[in-house]
């Protein structure tokens, strides 16, 4: 059987090409028990609550400085399951190719996939190929769904924030973003950042640990942690209120923003969440976050306040209050 180095409209087409493909790049590396030849996949149903999430990924360009789109597929939904409190069983996922994909770049986003699946501990349970002519879809197009068991006595949500609460993030803040952004515009710029892309179940494992009184975590995802934070104020009606000289800066992300007049606030992270729980228990919970893996930078940024508007107030360097406002339109498009 000779190698092919493209993927070609025969790979999506459902005949022998369909299965080869499958056979060598897919079964090879997302091999488990509960991925069969059948037309699904057949699972014992967890005991209690589930958690159900799917994200589609399209991130221009599928490689960057920390990680590339396959491991970003599985980190996504791995951490927003994650971030409901539910511990990650399965997952599906659909690729869309675009004809002529180099399929050594295919071969490997597959195996950050199953490598990133493994590290969260979620199994990969069923997936479907497309191939689209060229210039139909751009390189290659990730769709994850994922399924996990809710903890019991564990109740997350964006509206659970309360006056008296603090606010965390569990890493420096806004990597994702300012990698793309040097990887795809010609700033001329050398900078070393990489992205902060992660499954965090475990984090968040550790963090339940110390408590199950958590009333919000959420991924500061697209829109980065300053959307996020104005997301849970609306929705929970109360007052935010983060100290900028408190929020965790690599220096690197620093001086990218700082030439370029960008907000870390508002840059994508993939591996950094929110965490909103009872001013009591956050030191704990931070002393256990700074021995986690991907928690080594978390910090304690702020504090949730009574107030007669939801709105968001960072304290600036200066001594300066500033309302934070949710950005209207697409700050950095293909980010995720
Ligand atoms: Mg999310």
């Amino acid at each position: 059987m000779e190698k092919e180095t493209m993927v070609t409209l025969a790979h999506g087409a459902g005949g022998k090409k369909t299965s080869e493909l499958i056979e060598r790049v897919f079964r090879a590396h997302f091999e488990n028990p509960n991925l069969t030849a059948d037309d699904a996949a057949v699972l014992e149903a967890p005991k209690g609550r589930i958690a159900m999430t799917t994200d589609g990924f399209i991130v221009s360009p599928a490689f960057f400085p920390g990680g590339n789109i396959g491991k970003l597929s599985i980190c996504g939904t791995v951490n927003d399951l994650a971030c409901m409190g539910a511990e990650p069983l399965y997952l599906t996922c659909s690729f869309i190719i675009e004809e002529g994909f180099p399929m050594e770049k295919l071969e490997q986003i597959v195996a950050s996939m199953a490598k990133t699946a493994k590290e969260a501990g979620v199994r990969i349970v069923a997936g479907d190929t497309k191939v689209a002519g060229k210039g139909q879809a751009d390189g290659v197009f990730i769709t994850t769904t994922g399924i996990g068991v809710l903890r019991e006595d564990v109740n997350l949500s964006g509206a659970y924030a309360k006056p008296g609460d603090a606010v965390l993030v569990t890493g420096d803040i806004g990597r994702h973003g300012c990698t793309i952004l040097l990887e795809r515009e010609e700033l001329g710029i050398e900078a070393e950042v990489t992205s902060d892309c992660a499954p965090l179940a475990g984090l968040v494992d550790a963090m339940l640990g110390v408590t199950k009184e958590i009333h919000v975590i959420r991924d500061a995802t697209r829109g980065g942690v300053g959307t996020v934070l104005s997301e849970i104020a609306k929705e929970s009606g109360v007052h935010v209120r983060i100290e900028s000289e408190a929020l965790p800066l690599h220096p690197a992300v620093k001086g990218v923003t700082g030439l370029l007049g960008l907000d870390p606030l508002y840059l994508a992270n993939e591996g950094t969440m929110v965490v909103i729980l009872p001013k009591e228990q956050a030191e704990a919970v931070l002393a256990v976050l700074h021995r986690t893996k991907y928690g080594e930078q978390a910090a304690i940024i702020g504090e949730v306040t009574e107030g007669d508007r939801a709105q968001v107030v960072l304290t600036t360097e200066i001594g300066a209050e500033v309302q934070l406002s949710q950005p209207g339109g697409e700050l950095l498009p293909r980010i995720c």
